[in-house]
C-alpha cells in the first residue's frame, strides 16, 4: 500500500498518486494507475476543482478509460493522455511569493508491468531528471530495452542517470528475495486448471482474487492458453468493456463460463452463486497470493490447501522481488531513493536494505570510475517463452525489442 504523500520535493507544484490535502496546491496531477492506494482525493469535488483552477490531470489512456468508468460524469477534458515513450510538455505555476510563476517540465511514461495502463514517469525538469516507478514489476533483463528509460548512446541503450528514484518497495524485505516470474505463475494455474476441468465437464474452477483489479495478465494468459472466457464481477465488466484487449476474454454470463472470477473473497466459496448446477465437489478455487510465500521457497510455485485438495494457492506478484528491487537499483545508480511503501514499523529496514542497495555511491567515492568488481549480476534471470504482445501491458516477460 502506496504511503508516498504525493509531492515530489525536487518539482514542487505538481502532484502524483495524491490528491487531497497539501496536494490541492499543486497546479498538476500525474496518475500511474487506477489502484485505490493511488487515488486518494480523487472525488467529483476533485475534479469540480480541476476545473475551477483551469489544471489537469495526466494518465495513461487506459487509467483514463478506467476513470471515465469509476467516475461517471467526470469532465473528459481535464484528464489528459500521455502515450508511452512520447515526451510531453506540461505547463504548469509555483507558487512564489505570493504569486504564481509559470514554468514547465518535460515528462514521458514507460510501461511499469503491474495492472493494465500503470505507468512509471520520467520528469525532467531544469538539471533534474526525476523517476517515479509508482507500483511495478518489471524482469531486470528487460530495463535496457525501455527507451524511456535509457538514453541512446552510440546507439546503445544506457541507463538514464537519476538525481531520485521514488520507488515502489512493496516488497523490498528479505522474506520476498525472488518470485517466479508471472507467465510461470500463469503457466501454474493453467496446468492445474486443465487438470481439473478434463475429466468431467461439471468440474468449474474459482480464481479468488483479493481485490477488484490486478490479476488482468493472469486472465489475458489464461485466455490465450486455455480458450475459456472469464467470469467477472458485473462492475469490473463495465470497466474492461472499454479496454479492447480485456473485453474479448471476459463474459458476465456466468452459464458462459467454467472459469469464475465472480466471487468475493469476503463470502464463502463453497457455492458459485452463478451456477445453481455445480455441487462443491466440482470446484476448484485457485488462490493468487504473495503474502503465503513471506519467508518461504518460491521455487515451489504451487500447494494446495494441506486440509482442502480443492483449493490451490499459486505464488503470483504483480510488484518487484527484493532481488529484482536490488537490480534496478544497481541498473540505474540514482543518487537518491524515496521508498514509496513505508510504513513506520519497516522504515528503518527499507533504510537500511536502501543503503545496501546504494553502497556504489561509497565506492563511486573513492574512485571516479566503477570496478568490474561492482557489477551486480542479476541474480534470477529466467527463460522467456512467450512473447506478450499489448505494449500498454508490458511485463516482466515482454520479449518485445523496445518500448
Ligand atoms: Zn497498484
Ligand atoms: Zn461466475
Amino acid at each position: 500500500m502506496s504511503t508516498f504523500l504525493g509531492q515530489i520535493s525536487e518539482i514542487p507544484g505538481i502532484s502524483v498518486d495524491r490528491f487531497d490535502g497539501e496536494n490541492l496546491k499543486s497546479s498538476a496531477f500525474f496518475l500511474s494507475h487506477c489502484h485505490s492506494d493511488h487515488m486518494k482525493g480523487l472525488s467529483s469535488s476533485f475534479f469540480n476543482y480541476l476545473i475551477n483552477s483551469d489544471t489537469y490531470l495526466y494518465c495513461s489512456p487506459i487509467s483514463k478509460a478506467f476513470l471515465m468508468g469509476i467516475f461517471v460524469g467526470l469532465p473528459e477534458d481535464r484528464i489528459l493522455e500521455i502515450e508511452l515513450s512520447i515526451p510531453k510538455i506540461i505547463r504548469y505555476t509555483v507558487p512564489e511569493g505570493g504569486e504564481s510563476l509559470a514554468t514547465s517540465l518535460t515528462v514521458s511514461t514507460s510501461p511499469a508491468g503491474h495492472c493494465p495502463g500503470s505507468v512509471m514517469f520520467i520528469f525532467s525538469k531544469d538539471e533534474k531528471t526525476i523517476l517515479y516507478s509508482g507500483d511495478f514489476r518489471i524482469n531486470p533483463k528487460d530495463l535496457p530495452k525501455l527507451n524511456p528509460l535509457n538514453d541512446k548512446i552510440d546507439g546503445k541503450n544506457r541507463a538514464k542517470k537519476f538525481d531520485t528514484i521514488y520507488l515502489d518497495t512493496t516488497f523490498l524485505s528479505l522474506d520476498f528475495p525472488r518470485f517466479p516470474s508471472r507467465l510461470e505463475s500463469c503457466e501454474a494455474i493453467c496446468d492445474a486448471v486443465k487438470q481439473w476441468l478434463e475429466p468431467n465437464s461439471k468440474n468449474v474452477v474459482i480464481i479468488e482474487c483479493s481485490a477488484l483489479y490486478g490479476v488482468e495478465y493472469l486472465f489475458m494468459e489464461m485466455f490465450k492458453l486455455l480458450n475459456l472466457k472469464i467470469h467477472i464481477k458485473d462492475k469490473v465488466h463495465s470497466n474492461y468493456i472499454r479496454i479492447p484487449e480485456l473485453a474479448e476474454i471476459v463474459t458476465i454470463d456466468g452459464r458462459d463460463s467454467r472459469i469464475h472470477a465472480c466471487t468475493s473473497k469476503l463470502f464463502s466459496t463453497k457455492n458459485l452463486l452463478c451456477r445453481s448446477d455445480v455441487d462443491y465437489e466440482n470446484i476448484l478455487t485457485i488462490v493468487p497470493s504473495v503474502m503465503r510465500w513471506k519467508g518461504k521457497n518460491t521455487s515451489c510455485i504451487s500447494e494446495y490447501d494441506t486440509r482442502n485438495r480443492q483449493r490451490l494457492y499459486v505464488c503470483y506478484s504483480t510488484h518487484s522481488s527484493y532481488e529484482e528491487l536490488r537490480a534496478f537499483v544497481d541498473y540505474f545508480k540514482p543518487d537518491k531513493i524515496v521508498p514509496c511503501v513505508c510504513p513506520s514499523d519497516s522504515a528503518t529496514k527499507i533504510d537500511k536494505l536502501l543503503g545496501e542497495f546504494m553502497s556504489y555511491q561509497m565506492k563511486l567515492d573513492e574512485s571516479d570510475q566503477v570496478s568490474e568488481s561492482l557489477n551486480f549480476r542479476v541474480p534470477f534471470t529466467r527463460v522467456f517463452k512467450k512473447p506478450f504482445a499489448s505494449k500498454y501491458f508490458a511485463d516482466d516477460d515482454d520479449e518485445d525489442d523496445e518500448l
